[in-house]
């Protein structure tokens, strides 16, 4: 099986010779395809919004496009707060859910009204403290042992991310008790996951976490925040993700929790970043050496410190080489970048066609987490990214990072 690239060689071939690879290329149409259906498909639900998580591409062209597709931005630092500002993103249409947050990221948030989702019960005396507080207000559940999470984030009890439920529930009752009127419920357990089971069940879970606020803290939520997670299909074999059926299962909840009068009706927000940006992002890199020791090694120019998933977590991406997509894959390589690291590997015993010095090869899927992960570790350079639009032209969106740029912050 394969995967197919909206640009062509030649296109890359004219791009690379003005800026030498490694470089992203986003592809604008499909993020504003994927961003738009998520919307259709929660149409049923009065206030629906998503809120792009700002780290999976933290780049002001790609917050705009997704901002025109009707999403806030889900922030969680300083300079994604900033970043989101810059990019015409604010007051509610900012979701701020960070953890062991310092005071002057409160600060910010509440300067530009976006809502504040506290990780802990502590939190409310410190953004009090530190910032005042504010009229709206979330809560982030966690769960505990009640349910498997996944690889990335691992079992909810584990994960250092929000509070008990009686720490939610008594969340709510202080709160209130200091004059807030407006609330949210936040959760978000798993990262990259396929089984579209798992955001029902997920949903169902928190509208029953909602009747027990309503019965307990007497408060009834203006909106319930899924959170992201939604994966995407690195591998050519796997399935996409079903957003219509999740959709339609949550919807199904959601009518029956509400015809019963188990809790009012209530906005549904997501915080979905992978699942918009994943699929529309490509690295592009080209070979530099094959070395033959006691494995074959494809040498690039790119190097986990441009794409990082596959070196921390084992994450396959899928590989075109340009031009030789109908060539046998009858070679076993392993893909390598040039870090003083030995996990500095794109992929281990990969089946790829027969490789040569210049051959250009695509890391597919690297969309979100990819090129905002990056580093300089072992000075190396952060790349440029490119943003294609929907009638094949490429514009730089970032210019790669110059030697100056890493001395930058150095006193000689
Ligand atoms: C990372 C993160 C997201 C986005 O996760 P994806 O896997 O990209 O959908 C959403 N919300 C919070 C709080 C996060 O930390």
């Amino acid at each position: 099986m394969t995967k197919r690239l909206p640009f062509t060689k030649e296109q890359i071939q004219e791009l690379s010779k003005k800026h030498p690879t490694p470089f992203y290329i986003y592809d604008e149409a499909g993020i504003r395809q994927t961003a738009r259906e998520l919307v259709e498909n929660f149409s049923w639900n009065e206030g629906f919004k998503q809120y792009f998580a700002v780290k999976a591409t933290p780049n002001p062209a790609i917050l705009e496009i997704v901002k025109e597709e009707g999403s806030g931005a889900d922030c969680s630092s300083l300079p994604e707060l900033q970043l989101s500002e810059r990019a015409g993103i604010t007051g509610e249409n900012i979701m701020f859910s960070s953890n062991d947050t310092p005071r002057d990221e409160f600060v910010k948030a509440r300067k530009l009204g976006a809502i504040i989702n506290l990780d802990d019960i502590r939190h409310i005396e410190f953004l009090e403290k530190s910032a005042g507080l504010p009229k709206i207000l979330s809560f982030r559940y966690n769960p505990g042992p009640l349910r498997g999470g996944n690889r990335i984030i691992g079992n909810p009890a584990e994960a250092k991310f929000g509070m008990t439920k009686e720490q939610v529930l008594e969340s709510y009752a202080i709160a209130k008790k200091k004059g807030i009127k407006r609330f949210g419920l936040h959760t978000m357990l798993v990262s990259n996951e396929l089984r579209e089971d798992y955001f029902v069940e997920t949903a169902r879970m928190l509208f029953s976490l909602a009747h027990e606020v309503r019965e307990k803290a007497g408060v009834e939520l203006e909106f319930i925040n899924l959170g992201g997670g939604l994966g995407i299909s690195y591998r050519p074999e796997e399935k996409s993700i079903d957003i219509k059926a999740i959709s339609a299962g949550i919807r199904e909840l959601y009518e029956d929790a509400v015809h019963k009068n188990l809790m009012a009706p209530t906005k549904i927000f997501t915080e979905y970043g992978r699942y918009i940006t994943g699929p529309h992002g490509y690295l592009v890199s080209t070979v530099r050496h094959i070395k033959e020791t006691y494995k074959k090694y494809v040498g690039l120019d790119a190097s986990m410190a441009n794409l990082m998933r596959p070196a921390m977590y084992g994450a396959y991406h899928y590989i075109t080489v340009l031009g030789k997509e109908n060539e046998p894959k009858n070679q076993i390589y392993d893909v390598v970048g040039s870090l003083c690291e030995n996990n500095d590997k794109f992929a281990i015993d990969r089946k790829l066609p027969e490789m040569e010095p210049e051959d250009i090869v695509v890391f597919h899927d690297a969309g979100a987490h990819g090129h905002a992960m990056g580093f300089n570790y072992n000075g190396k350079l952060r790349s440029a990214e490119f943003l294609m639009s929907a009638d094949g032209q490429l514009k730089m969106i970032r210019r790669a990072e110059t030697s100056e740029d890493y001395f930058a912050t150095l006193k000689f």
